[in-house]
C-alpha cells in the first residue's frame, strides 16, 4: 500500500549524524522524521569498544546507537524504519521515495547516509572483522601498542592509518599492489623516513591467518602479484585501508560531490548546493569520519535546517533550486 507522508523536516540516515539532527530537530519544535536505513545505527553497529565518544571511557558502539535513538526519541523524533530508494531535489517540498511504498516530502532535508569503508572481499577478512580486521586505525590502533601489524592500500588512507599506527605498533607493514602510491607526496616522505614502517611492494592481500577460540588474528598470507609467490607475515593485526566509499548515490547526481563522491558543502556548514538540503557526517567527510564529528555536523544541519524553514516556511519552488549555487 502507498501513502503520502509530510514532514518539516526528513532526516535519513541513522548513525551519529542522523540521530543527533534528530536530538537538535526535534528540540527546535520541527517534529522530524528520521529514516533509519538498512542499518539502524550504522558503522558504529559493527564494531565492539568505543572509547573516543566524549562521556564514556568505553562503550559498545551497537549500545552506543541505542542510547541515541532512544534519546532522539525521547525528544519527539519519529523514528521510522524504511529505506530512501530516490530523491527529487528538483522542486520543494522534496520528495523521498522509500521502498515501503510511502513517499515522505519534506520542507527541509538532512541526508546523513555514511559512509562505508572498501573491504577486499576475502571470508577470511570478513571472519575477523572486529577480531584483528579493522578499516579505522583511529578506532582500533590503541588495541596493538607493541604489537606488529599490517596496512593495505597505497592512497592517503593507507599512508596516514600507516603513520598514525606507528604511535601504537613496533612495526607496520604497508602493503600495497603496485610499488608507486597514490598518496601525496608529503605523506609518501614522512612514509619512508619513518622507520616502524616497512613497504612491500607489488603484493596484495590472500589470506588473513588467525585463531579461533578466542578469534583472533596472528598473521597474513600475501601474493606477489607478479610471480604469484606467497609469503607469511606474522602480525596481530590487518588495516585494510583500500578506500572509503560515500553513500550518495541518491544525490550523486544531484548535488555537488568531490573527493571521489562525498556531498559537497559549503565552509563551516553543512549547506549543499541545493537550499534547505544539508548534509552531515561521513557522507561529507572525507578527513576525520569519527562518530563525534557526525554528530557535530548533525547538530550544525538540524540548527541549519530551522533557520532555514523559518526564512523560508511556505515558500513553495517549482524549479531547480539553486544547483550549482555557490559552494566554495
Ligand atoms: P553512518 O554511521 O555510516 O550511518 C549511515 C546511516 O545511513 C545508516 O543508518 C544507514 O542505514 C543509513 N542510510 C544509508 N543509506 C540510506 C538510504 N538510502 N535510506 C535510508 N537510510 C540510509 N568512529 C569513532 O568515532 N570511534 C570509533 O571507535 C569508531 N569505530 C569504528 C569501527 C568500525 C568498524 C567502523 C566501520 C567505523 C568506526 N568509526 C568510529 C567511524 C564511525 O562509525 C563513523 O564515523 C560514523 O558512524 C559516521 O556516522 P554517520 O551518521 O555519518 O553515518
Ligand atoms: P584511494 O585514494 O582510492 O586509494 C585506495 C588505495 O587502495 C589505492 O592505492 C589502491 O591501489 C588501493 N586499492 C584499492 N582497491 C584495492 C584492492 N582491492 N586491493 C588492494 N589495494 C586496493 O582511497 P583513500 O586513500 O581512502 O582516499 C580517498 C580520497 O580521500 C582521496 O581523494 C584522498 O586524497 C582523500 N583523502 C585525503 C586525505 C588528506 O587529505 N589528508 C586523507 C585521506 C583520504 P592503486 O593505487 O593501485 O589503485
Amino acid at each position: 500500500m502507498s501513502d503520502t507522508r509530510h514532514t518539516r523536516l526528513l532526516i535519513i540516515g541513522s548513525g551519529p549524524a542522523g540521530y543527533t539532527a534528530g536530538v537538535y530537530g526535534a528540540r527546535a519544535m520541527l517534529e522530524p522524521l528520521l529514516i533509519q536505513g538498512i542499518q539502524p545505527g550504522g558503522q558504529l553497529t559493527t564494531t565492539t569498544e568505543v572509547e573516543n565518544w566524549p562521556g564514556n571511557a568505553e562503550i559498545q558502539g551497537p549500545d552506543l546507537m541505542v542510547n541515541m535513538e532512544a534519546h532522539a526519541k525521547a525528544m519527539g523524533t519519529e523514528i521510522v524504519a524504511d529505506y530512501i530508494t530516490s530523491l527529487d531535489l528538483s522542486k520543494r517540498p522534496f520528495t523521498a521515495f522509500a521502498d515501503s511504498g510511502t513517499t515522505y516530502t519534506a520542507d527541509a532535508l538532512v541526508l546523513a547516509t555514511g559512509a562505508q569503508a572498501k573491504w577486499i572481499g576475502l571470508p577470511s577478512e570478513e571472519k575477523y572483522k572486529g577480531f584483528g580486521v579493522s578499516a579505522c586505525a583511529t578506532c582500533d590502533g590503541f588495541f596493538y601498542r607493541g604489537k606488529e601489524i599490517v596496512v593495505i592500500g597505497g592512497g592517503n588512507t593507507a599512508v596516514e592509518e600507516a603513520l598514525f599506527l606507528t604511535n601504537f605498533a613496533s612495526k607496520v607493514t604497508l602493503i600495497h599492489r603496485r610499488d608507486e602510491l597514490r598518496a601525496e607526496r608529503i605523506l609518501q616522505d614522512r612514509l619512508m623516513k619513518n622507520e616502524k614502517i616497512v613497504p612491500l611492494w607489488f603484493h596484495e592481500l590472500d589470506e588473513v591467518i588467525g585463531d579461533d577460540a578466542p578469534l583472533g588474528v596472528t598473521g597474513v598470507r600475501v601474493k606477489d602479484v607478479r610471480s604469484g609467490e606467497t609469503q607469511v607475515i606474522d602480525c596481530a593485526g590487518v588495516f585494510v585501508a583500500i578506500g572509503h566509499a560515500p553513500a550518495s548515490e541518491l544525490v550523486a547526481d544531484k548535488l555537488e560531490t568531490h573527493m571521489g563522491g562525498y556531498v559537497k558543502t559549503k565552509p563551516d556548514s553543512t549547506a549543499t548546493s541545493i537550499p534547505g538540503v544539508f548534509a552531515a557526517g561521513d557522507l561529507t567527510d572525507h578527513i576525520y569520519r569519527q562518530a563525534v564529528t557526525s554528530a557535530g555536523m548533525g547538530c550544525m544541519a538540524a540548527l541549519e535546517a530551522e533557520r532555514f524553514l523559518a526564512e523560508n516556511e511556505g515558500d513553495t519552488v517549482s524549479e531547480p533550486l539553486g544547483y550549482g549555487a555557490e559552494v566554495a
